[in-house]
């Protein structure tokens, strides 16, 4: 039987041409037998389809046969994932903002709102901990429109309080920019806000932008055209291609907080970050230093002409209250 799978899995990643154009599918391939995994087929089915899932889970390519753990960490992942599609609806979905400096002047010049979720028996969870089922599982669509609706009309309350106007920062999945009715959202949302587009920015994170140039090409036109902000986040995490960059209409780039980490100390580091420092000037973007912890790494970042920085060191991602206290008490210029 793996014989054959592996063979099917050959046979399939062979490239082949349609009208000139070489095409490669990718293929993961679950497997259970019979008797052994179950005798009905609907149940066969559906555990080959688990076995499939794992494939895919650890980078596909790869034939894989049902475990009886598959099915058991099935059962939890269904029950948090109907855990988390009621998250909403049961107000369980919180956001953190946290502030953005420019390093010339000191002044607080946007927030990056972040998602939190009050788990019912997990305490706060991280994105990192529910953020991935929500993109495999397409909750992260209700989930993103929250977000952006909530970010926005957190801003235009601050603005309406008479606070310097801010940046609002919003974190965006492919799974959301990728859909045919992502564009109406955002207009209906900043309609349904009143919140002025040009203050707004949406990141999206350099390793899962390109898995369709064209339309992430022009969807992002549409969204500068609005006069929205688009930058991309954890810049140096990933593969983008200079050539990439260059058709894409961001602004900013968010430098990993992974390189700012060393970017004081280990040389290589320094000039890493320094070479996308000179790149993203000459091609007109700002650059954000992320993760930014320490004075030394301001005082290099300021050397080489950083433009804003995040990071602990200014101020945790704070709950709105907090994050309103923290404002007013610094007038909008922090201590940098
Ligand atoms: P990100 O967009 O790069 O956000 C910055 C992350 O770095 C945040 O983690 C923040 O708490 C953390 N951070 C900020 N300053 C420092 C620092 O000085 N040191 C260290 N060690 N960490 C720092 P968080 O909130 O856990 O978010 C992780 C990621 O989850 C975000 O990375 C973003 O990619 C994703 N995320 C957050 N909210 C959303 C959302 O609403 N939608 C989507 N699609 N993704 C989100
Ligand atoms: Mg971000
Ligand atoms: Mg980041």
């Amino acid at each position: 039987m793996s014989v054959l799978a592996h063979r099917i899995l050959e046979v399939l990643q062979s490239p082949y041409a349609v009208e000139n154009i070489e095409v490669v599918i990718s293929a993961s391939i679950g497997v259970s037998m019979f008797p052994k995994d179950s005798s009905d087929t609907d149940e066969l089915i559906l555990k080959a389809e688990q076995a499939m899932h794992r494939c895919k889970e650890q980078g596909g390519y790869a034939v894989h046969f049902f475990a009886q753990d598959l099915q058991v960490r099935s059962i939890d992942r269904w029950i948090e994932e109907q855990h988390l599609r009621g998250a909403i609806d049961r107000e369980e979905l919180e956001l953190v903002y946290q502030p953005l400096a420019e390093l010339s002047s000191g002044r607080i010049v946007g927030v990056e709102a972040l998602v939190r979720w009050r788990h019912p028996t997990r305490f706060r969870l991280p994105p990192s901990e529910f953020i991935p089922l929500a993109e495999e599982t397409g909750l992260i669509v209700p989930i993103g429109n929250w977000v952006l609706e909530n970010a926005c009309r957190q801003a235009k309350s601050w603005q309406e309080r008479g606070l310097p106007p801010l940046r609002m920062a919003v974190n965006l999945s492919p799974r959301q920019f990728l859909r045919a009715d992502f564009l109406t959202g955002v207009a209906r949302c900043l309609e349904a806000t009143g919140f002025d587009p040009h203050h707004l920015s949406l990141e999206i994170t350099e390793s899962t932008m390109i898995q369709d140039l064209d339309v992430t090409v022009s969807c992002f036109e549409t969204l500068r055209d609005w006069g929205i902000d688009i930058a991309i986040d954890d810049f140096g995490s990933g593969y983008t291609s200079l050539n990439v960059l260059r058709q894409l209409p961001v602004r900013r780039l968010k430098i990993d907080r992974s390189l700012i980490g060393n970017a004081a100390t280990g040389d290589e580091d320094k000039a890493i970050t320094t070479a996308i420092i000179t790149m993203s000037h000459g091609m007109r973007l700002k650059v954000v230093a992320e993760g930014v912890e320490t004075n030394d790494q301001i005082g290099f970042l300021r050397s080489i002409g950083c433009d804003e920085i995040q990071g602990f060191l200014l101020s945790y991602p704070l709950p709105a209250a907090d994050l309103t206290a923290f404002l007013s008490a610094r007038g909008a210029t922090a201590a940098v």
